[in-house]
């Protein structure tokens, strides 16, 4: 993380929201204040015979409209505060889509990479374990987010369930498919976002043939972005991950990239392209630029080289509040994390729901019904902007927040 505090910036920007709103004291104050933050001591057992302790979180921001949802995220750069900001996103992210669903985050500080897959596995489920009392089908529901994926979810479904003394499949989404995941979740992410994409160049009157893309992340949300771009007949001039970033301006192929990163690792080093900086690749001239890897990306520092037409947000809080106010200031429309990435977790409520059912849906219906859900947030977060003149953030937070808020009143408070 840089100096940018993300949990600070995220309080802000709800703040602002709502200010717009008129709420009380009371239920701004209620807003501002995660539900349960538990951090754990993940003990692992080493491959090398010794121990060693990782931090671990679990954040519930809010559960008024429905259990906490939220992915978790291993990384060296993890905070309490990083976390918290997350879980609140979350809130926002469900509210914005109209899923039944609070908000949730959790983390361990640690560098996956340098894990054995054992020990990767030893400590997911202690982790895991350190948990298992604040999470279930009906309370709080993880999912996968940076460095983790269905195998992880495999390993924690298992865990939990042990202690159950039973299958609960429903404890997790993001699962492997062949244990009750959902058809489409792999990519949802990414589909979701390329949804809003359409719909943005739609409003915009923008014929989507001949439109560049560049994508900044090459993970799940990043890789799926590309492809899927890619195979809708958009050129994805350049892409990148924590390794390096590669040009191509006559398009790269995503398909082969990932096929180079698997043998080595990174995209860099990819044949037909020129390596370039991380830094050069978000200011390339584009149409849509994807960012999808982490937080703090697009700050004051970069945002007025950025050369883009569409930001549309597959990571969460890539773009700072100062980035954000020079992007809009340079006609930048701005997709914000809250609607772009939500795709991802309204295919992790689909596949809550086959998994209650015991009935799974096709992939074209999966598809279909994550678009009906897409478009709809869309236009309904559009109708706002239009109507009360604000960005596409602060449009989406207005909508999200007056929903929490009004669940929060109609349950009351307890006692
Ligand atoms: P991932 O671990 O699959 O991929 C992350 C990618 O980002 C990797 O390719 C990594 O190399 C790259 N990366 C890391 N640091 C980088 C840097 N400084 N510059 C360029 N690339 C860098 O994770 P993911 O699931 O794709 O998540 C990416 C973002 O999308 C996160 O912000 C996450 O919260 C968000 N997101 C993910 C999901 C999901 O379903 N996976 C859903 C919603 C939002």
């Amino acid at each position: 993380m840089t100096d940018n505090n993300v949990w600070q910036m995220t309080l802000d920007r709800l703040d602002a929201t709502m200010d717009l709103l008129n709420l009380t004291p009371g239920i701004r104050k209620y807003l501002r204040t995660p539900r349960k933050i538990l951090e754990v001591a993940v003990t692992v057992k080493m491959d090398n015979g010794d121990i060693d302790i990782f931090t671990g979180f679990r954040i519930q921001h809010n559960t008024n409209r429905g259990p906490a949802k939220g992915g978790i995220r291993y990384h060296p750069d993890v905070t309490r505060d990083e976390i918290k900001a997350l879980a609140l996103l979350m809130t926002l992210k469900c509210t914005v889509v109209g899923i039944p669903f609070g908000g949730a985050k959790g983390g361990v500080v640690v560098d996956p990479k340098k894990l054995s897959l054992r020990e990767l596995e030893n400590l997911t489920r202690r982790y895991t374990f350190e948990i298992i009392n604040n999470i279930g089908p009906d309370t709080d529901i993880p999912a996968p987010d940076v460095n983790t994926n269905p195998q992880v979810m495999a390993w924690i479904m298992d865990t939990y369930s042990i202690d159950e003394g039973h299958a609960v499949p429903g404890v997790v989404t993001g699962k492997p498919i062949e244990m009750g995941g959902s058809l489409g979740r792999e990519y949802a992410t990414s589909l979701g976002c390329v949804y809003t994409i359409l719909s943005t160049l739609k409003v915009k009157g923008i014929d989507t043939t001949d439109l560049d893309a560049v994508v900044q992340g090459f993970g799940n949300a990043g890789y799926h972005c590309a492809r899927i771009l890619y195979d809708m007949g958009f050129k994805i001039i350049a892409v990148s991950d924590s390794g390096g970033a590669i040009l191509n301006k006559k398009g790269l192929d995503p398909y082969r990239v990932l096929e180079h990163k698997d043998k080595t690792k990174s995209v860099k080093g990819y044949r037909d392209a020129e390596d370039i900086s991380p830094e050069d690749l978000l200011v390339l001239e584009c149409d849509v630029l994807v960012p999808a890897a982490l937080e703090n990306q697009i700050t004051e520092a970069n945002a007025a080289d950025i050369k883009a037409s569409i930001v549309a947000e597959a990571a969460n809080a890539p773009t700072t509040p100062k980035g954000e106010e020079i992007l809009l200031k340079n006609g930048v429309f701005v997709i914000p994390d809250t609607l772009c990435n939500a795709g991802g977790v309204t295919v992790s409520y689909f596949e809550w729901v086959q998994g209650n059912l015991s009935y799974f849906w096709s992939e074209r219906e999966v598809k279909l019904k994550l678009r009906d859900i897409m478009e709809k947030a869309f236009y309904e977060v559009y109708k706002v902007v239009q109507d009360k003149k604000v960005d596409m953030r602060t449009a989406a937070s207005l909508l999200a927040v007056e929903r929490v808020a009004r669940a929060i009143k109609l349950r009351g408070i307890y006692p």
